[in-house]
């Protein structure tokens, strides 16, 4: 039986669906494979060997190219995926998260490509952070072990409904923070950028920055540590984390002013200044016009300095949680 991929599926949980839907329990279709234990399909998702793919071309209906969009493969991103790791300390990260709503919403629930990265700490649809684990027994995502018949969004070791997990809040700025450096990555690597590699490095310094996590790197990190690494970097002049100096700096801004054809980035911005110029603003943190690093420059500072008085409330980013991410890929 084939399964037609979903938007943003990736791989391994395109896999576990597949081998449902055809009556295999996840760890037996390891076997059909012709893989071996552990987290065989995790593994796949960096990943696919050429037998593979003929036997899933063959097998399950599904074209070469929609496999290799489901991977992780040959990204410039790539240092900030979260390690694969099959069990995890209380403060470590796990290789996988989830937005347990997103999971509600979902026909067959599915876990997204973008969950994988560590500068993913929100869902963008739902506003609510991401989980990286079953808060029933506390352990990571194990579809790949999974031995009896049962969909993906129950817990692989106790079977919790992870649907049912609560919702975990996040502070606004954090979230905005999170979108545009979402964004910034975007315009790095749909430009090509040699500056993504120090941008990459910045962020996995990141929790440095924001003094949590003792001198782990952002993908060392468990979701919950991340989500307060971004709301302490929410809440300093974050502009430390882009640029480390003037060259830099310059060299950012010249890459945001060429990316004026980048609508998203462009609308987000813009929309997101035209709310706060509306408000209660300040005066001298209003923007004289609207050219674009000028904008950048000004969300940049009024983000470090009035993180509270600014990102008021979930009203403000109601207009971009519409907005579906694009691919990661450049
Ligand atoms: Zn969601
Ligand atoms: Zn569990």
């Amino acid at each position: 039986m084939a399964i037609e991929p979903r938007p943003d599926e990736l791989l391994s949980s395109w896999l576990h669906r597949l081998a449902f839907a055809n009556g295999v329990a996840p760890r037996s279709f390891a076997g059909v494979l012709g893989r071996g234990e552990g987290m065989w399909s995790a593994r796949l998702d960096l990943q696919v060997p050429h037998d593979v793919t003929t036997l899933l071309k063959q097998q399950a209906a599904v074209a070469a190219e929609a496999l290799s969009a489901m991977t992780m493969a040959g990204q410039v991103l790539t240092p900030l995926l979260l390690p694969l790791r099959e069990n995890a300390g209380r403060n470590r990260s796990t290789w996988m998260q989830y937005c347990p709503l997103c999971f509600v919403a979902d026909e067959a629930p599915y876990f997204r490509r973008r969950w994988r990265l560590a500068t993913r700490i929100s869902c963008l649809v739902h506003g609510c952070g991401l989980r990286d684990r079953c808060p029933a027994c506390r352990s990571g995502i194990a579809s790949f072990g999974q031995s009896e018949l049962i969909p993906q969004h129950f817990c692989a070791r106790c079977g919790f409904d992870l649907r049912r997990a609560a919702k975990v809040s996040v502070k606004a700025a954090a979230r905005l923070l999170e979108r545009c450096i979402d964004d910034i990555c975007k315009v790095e690597m749909a430009k090509g950028s040699t500056m993504i590699g120090s941008l990459v490095s910045r962020l996995l310094r990141a929790p440095v920055v924001a003094g949590v996590g003792s001198g782990k790197t952002l993908t060392n990190l468990s979701a919950a540590a991340r989500i307060r690494c971004f709301e302490q970097l929410a809440a300093k002049p974050y502009d430390r984390l882009v640029a480390g100096n003037d060259t830099a700096a310059a060299h950012w801004r010249h890459l945001i002013l060429d990316a004026g054809g980048h609508d998203g980035l462009v609308a987000r911005l813009a929309d997101f200044m035209e709310k706060d110029r509306r408000s209660a603003t300040p005066e001298r943190f209003r923007l004289p016009d609207a050219d674009l690093p000028a904008l950048l420059e000004a969300y940049l500072r009024v983000m470090a300095l009035r993180p509270d008085r600014v990102f008021a409330g979930e009203r403000d980013l109601l207009p971009l949680a519409d907005l579906e991410p694009l691919p990661l890929q450049s």
